[in-house]
């Protein structure tokens, strides 16, 4: 499989559904290679979406360098990752990409309106070693070895609108487009008054959050089990962070961004690990070989 960019650039304005404030995205081709990169404005330094520019991810994946933030990225990123779209320059006119309806359906749009280019390098997934959890007894990650990319999730809320929704599923293009992409964030009235004192939620509406009163939601839903869609879709906007599509078993109970994030960081050490593991491993037959090409001659003890 070979990797995707855009066509041509497209772009799209709203709100930040964190900050409040008008936010403007647009998307450009960019090279083979080269990831999806954010920057604030169209000078403004790179930001590789990639874990090592993560400086945030409570509420929200925040993106950040030298002082500079770019918040909610998430959404973007699983419209990019479910339309196998690599590599993507992502200019950001504000803080925070805009809300839009709260999924990443207008994502999908954008990038389907700009057309996708097929690239002339390879897309390699990665395996992942071994398994690997994070989290506690009741909010979890797991990450196993399997041949194709596969997400289980379980979302058990104690809220009788949310309750106890479970989905499994392998993503194919057209089942992320039509099942995962459209499924909104939510909140829960009783956290608004202390998210907007914090400054979270400042542009939170009817119009982009499911909102969760005491007696149900205050809006109609798009699924039945919306919220735990939402979560898969969270999930696959974090793990793009990786820069490259897994094959494993994500199994997940109750997690969030600050979890997904951790298990991020999690499956990139141990891919470190193995890389050095692997690199120690031919240092070693090649200083076997050499020792074995010349005979007689063998390394200095330490000490000497
Ligand atoms: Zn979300």
């Amino acid at each position: 499989m070979r990797q995707h960019t855009i066509r041509r650039p497209v772009a799209l304005t709203g709100v930040g559904l964190h900050s409040g404030k008008p936010a403007a995205v647009s998307l450009r081709p960019a090279p083979a290679d080269s990831g999806i990169v954010f920057r604030v404005g169209a000078d403004g330094p790179p930001i590789p979406a990639a874990p090592e520019s993560v400086v945030d991810s409570h509420y929200a994946t925040t993106l950040g360098r030298d002082g500079v933030r770019i918040q909610t990225i998430e959404h973007l990123m699983a419209a990019a990752a479910g339309l196998g779209i690599d590599n993507l320059e992502v200019v950001v006119d504000g803080t925070e990409v805009p809300a839009m309806d709260g999924s990443a359906k207008p994502f999908v749009g954008l990038i389907t309106s700009a057309g996708r280019a097929a690239q002339n390098a390879r897309r390699r997934s990665i395996d992942v070693p071994h398994a690997i959890r994070v989290g506690s007894e009741s909010r979890w990650l797991q990450i196993v070895p399997a041949d194709t990319f596969r997400i289980s999730y379980t979302l058990d809320n104690d809220h009788p609108a949310i309750g106890l929704q479970t989905l499994t599923w392998t993503p194919s293009e057209e089942a992320f487009v039509a099942e995962c992409a459209p499924a909104r964030t939510y909140g829960f009235l009783k956290d608004l008054g202390f998210l907007r004192k914090s400054g979270r939620a400042l542009g939170g509406s009817l119009d982009n959050t499911i909102v969760v009163g005491k007696n149900g939601t205050l809006n109609g839903l798009r699924f039945p089990d919306e919220f735990v869609r939402h979560k898969v879709l969270d999930l696959i906007g974090d793990l793009a962070l990786l820069g490259r599509p897994l094959r494993a078993h994500v199994v997940a109970r109750n997690a969030g961004h600050a979890l997904n994030f951790e298990l991020v960081v999690a499956i990139q050490r141990a891919l470190g690990l193995e890389r050095r593991a692997a690199g120690a491993a031919v240092r070693v037959v090649a200083a076997l070989e050499t020792a074995e090409r010349a005979p007689g001659l063998s390394p200095a003890p330490a000490g000497v």
